[in-house]
């Protein structure tokens, strides 16, 4: 009997006891590899003992302080350490707890950001179909995932979905990646203007697309063409990198793989890497500035914002990213990660497609690869992976089914910056099992 308020129901789920490197061990004594950082989190592993030193030395210090009344060292060292390492312009970091509570902050700056300026008109939203920016309203009226919105219907706001950058599914042949992007800034193009393009605060965007669609990569130009576009109207561009960002991808944020500089990024997961709960806004500098000279304050604040051990904790994970070189690690073994994926699911009937940049990686499953038809959602492909997985001592993230127009199975892998060849070889071959074992006895 558990009296704990557990997203599922009707599952009895296992109890994690320890946790130490890449392993979660549960009551039983059974181990299992986290290959997907519980959810895209733990960068570091678990128990990293600089990051554990790092807490128990602020909780020495002040555990807690409010910050209408405070500021702390290690917030003020956090913001300027993550300012330092952030793209062009941005200037200052509003600190959350956690991912969902950085989007709603971004989206409320966009919108207090142009009625500092006076431009009140501006009240749309646009964000793409199959994506996740969290749980909260606001985050879920952004999100364009329907399976998860459409209990909640009417959401908050009046949001605008366009087509997501999903290459796999949606390039048409003959069509070059290039080509395909400008085609999809041209359709974000003909939704400005239908909205009329003094009527939009910001695009949202997840730079590499996480949770509804499984590390799905934009094409070469794509974001820049967003960019130049949202410059052209004035429209702020928001970069959710809750999942993408803190060095999963290869480089600290993802959006510098594109050349991209977005006017506000969020950030969170891999920030604190698991150790506490902690997420950010980055802000470009000129939107600050507008807050400063205008109102004087951001009109928003939660209880644990800028919380000392949360900020200690996130400030020593950065530190140990750059003192070990683990965004170079990240690269390696993500290479390292694609070729045995490559060898393992390459020719499967049932992987139509194998993607994803650095530790952030994921199969795509299907019926039937020739015409990419997905698994009939009603028999949750991805929750039998993870069944499976479980069963052989696996953490995976499946995500999935053919609900609402949301195509597809797919498993996303997210393991820990520091995982060995050895683990990624236990990964992957855990991973065939557990994907054969949840294809046994399906109608074929
Ligand atoms: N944004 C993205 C891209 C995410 O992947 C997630 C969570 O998966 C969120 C926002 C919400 O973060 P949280 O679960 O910490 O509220």
């Amino acid at each position: 009997m558990t009296h704990v308020f557990h997203r599922q129901l009707n599952t009895t789920l296992p109890r994690a006891v320890s946790a130490r490197g890449i392993s979660i061990t549960d009551a039983d004594g059974k181990s299992y590899l986290d290959a997907s950082g519980g959810a895209a989190v733990s960068c570091l592993g678990h128990a990293h003992p600089d990051v554990l030193a790092a807490m128990h030395e602020q909780i020495d210090r002040v555990a807690y302080a409010h910050t209408s009344f405070f500021t702390t060292d290690v917030a003020e060292e956090l913001a300027a350490d993550l300012i330092e390492h952030a793209p062009a312009g941005m200037s200052h970091a509003y600190f959350v707890s956690g991912g969902s509570e950085a989007v709603e902050a971004a989206l409320k700056m966009a919108r207090q950001y142009f009625v500092e300026i006076g431009q009140l008109q501006r009240r749309h939203f646009i964000a793409r179909r199959q994506s996740y920016h969290g749980n909260t309203l606001g985050a879920l009226a952004v999100g364009g995932n329907q399976w998860r919105r459409a209990q909640f219907a009417p959401l908050l706001m009046a949001v605008t979905h366009v087509s997501p950058c999903y290459e796999y599914r949606d390039r048409q042949p003959g069509e070059t990646p290039e080509q395909y992007g400008a085609r999809l800034v041209q359709e974000l193009a003909g939704v400005i203007e239908t909205l009329g393009a003094d009527s939009v605060i910001a695009f949202v965007a997840e730079t590499v697309v996480g949770a509804t669609a499984g590390a799905l990569t934009p094409v070469p130009g794509y974001l820049r063409g967003v960019r130049e576009l949202c410059d052209r109207h004035g429209i702020l561009l928001v970069l959710d990198e809750v999942m993408s960002g803190m060095g999963r991808t290869g480089t600290l944020h993802a959006c510098e793989q594109e050349h991209v500089v977005p006017d506000l990024m969020t950030i969170a997961k891999g920030l604190g890497g698991g150790y506490q709960p902690i997420g950010a806004v980055l802000a470009q500098g000129r939107i600050v500035d507008t807050f400063a000279r205008g109102s004087g304050l951001f009109q928003h604040g939660h209880t644990y914002i800028g919380h000392p051990v949360a900020c200690a904790a996130a400030l020593a994970v950065q530190r140990v990213i750059r003192r070990d070189g683990l965004l170079a690690a990240v690269r390696r073994q993500g290479q390292a990660l694609t070729s045995r994926l490559q060898a393992t699911f390459g020719d499967h009937p049932h992987v139509g497609d194998i993607r994803g940049r650095g530790l952030f990686q994921a199969i795509e499953l299907v019926r039937d690869r020739a015409d990419k038809t997905p698994f009939d959602a009603g028999l949750k492909l991805h929750a039998r992976i993870k069944r499976q997985a479980m069963q052989c001592g696996l953490m995976v993230y499946p995500m999935g089914g053919t609900i609402d127009g949301q195509r597809g199975d797919h498993v996303l892998l997210a393991p820990p910056f520091i995982v060995t060849d050895g683990e990624l070889d236990a990964i992957v071959e855990r991973l065939a099992r557990a994907v054969a074992g949840a294809l046994e006895g399906l109608p074929a």
